[in-house]
């Protein structure tokens, strides 16, 4: 169980986060959408500890994530601890973030076995088992630039998938892909969400929320203005503004 309770995020006198909950169950799809600069990014960042946050905390299985308690305050975390507890993080983002250099494979492998103490070979065979999964089985040996867009963001999230996270987190997978290429990686996504992978997943993409997501989020200004199970979110929106943004994106 992934818990955000009233998290706050400032950059400068901007607050990108302005008292944030969200509850994430095992094995839940929660999809969080929402205008350009609402803070949807900023949250999955938050919760993936790639930003310090202002208020609020944040728990995975109980577990405060980037503070720990000492004589009766709250201390951060020294980076090592920092490191361990996001490893338990899957990240994938709009832009691939592939290392060009390595192959395929390699770039699956290097995480499990130089961070996660996972032996060579073992690594190498739930590698190509991800990749059959995500329908590359047969461009282990590429490299991330003789691939397409979408079969790179594939790759990213089978590297992603790779370091058996407790939670994955989308920011926006498929933003940056030719329309065509779209379809091929919300699917891997899909496929994911059926198998039961714990997902946190920022997207324009309403029909996929509508579909794959177990509830949606949608969010203005830093604040979560409405969540709910998918179905009702798009069937009756409560507030003004997501019917708006609702209308408008449709
Ligand atoms: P988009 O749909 O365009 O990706 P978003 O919902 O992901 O938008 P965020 O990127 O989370 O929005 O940004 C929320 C707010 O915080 C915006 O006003 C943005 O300008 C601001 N912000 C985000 N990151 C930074 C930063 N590193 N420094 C300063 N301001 C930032
Ligand atoms: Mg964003």
């Amino acid at each position: 169980v992934l818990e955000v309770v009233g998290v706050e995020k400032r950059f400068g006198e901007h607050a990108a986060l302005d008292g944030v909950d969200l509850r994430v169950e095992d094995s839940e799809v929660v999809a969080v959408l929402g205008p350009s600069g609402s803070g949807k990014s900023t949250l999955v960042r938050c919760i993936d500890q790639l930003e310090s946050i202002d208020a609020g905390s944040m728990y995975l299985d109980g577990q405060l994530l980037g503070y720990e308690a000492h004589r009766g305050h709250l201390r951060p975390l020294r980076d090592v601890d920092v490191q361990r507890q996001r490893r338990r993080m899957g990240m994938v983002f709009q832009q691939f973030n592939l290392f060009p250099h390595w192959t395929v494979l390699r770039n699956i492998t290097e995480a499990p076995v130089t961070v996660h103490g996972v032996a060579p070979a073992e690594a190498k065979r739930r590698a190509m088992e991800l990749l059959e999964r995500v329908g590359l089985a047969d461009k282990a040996h590429a490299h991330p630039r003789q691939l397409s867009g979408g079969q790179q963001q594939r790759v990213a999230i089978a590297r992603a998938v790779a370091a058996n996270p407790r939670v994955l987190l989308f920011d926006e997978p498929t933003s940056s892909l030719d329309p065509e290429l779209v379809d091929e990686v919300l699917q891997v996504i899909k496929d994911l969400a059926v198998s039961g992978m714990t997902m946190v997943v920022v997207t324009h993409e309403l029909a996929f929320a509508r579909s794959v997501a177990d509830r949606c989020v949608f969010m203005a200004e830093g604040k979560v203005i409405e969540d709910r199970p998918a179905r009702e979110f798009f069937e009756s929106p409560q507030s003004t503004r997501l019917q708006a943004f609702l209308t408008r994106t449709a």
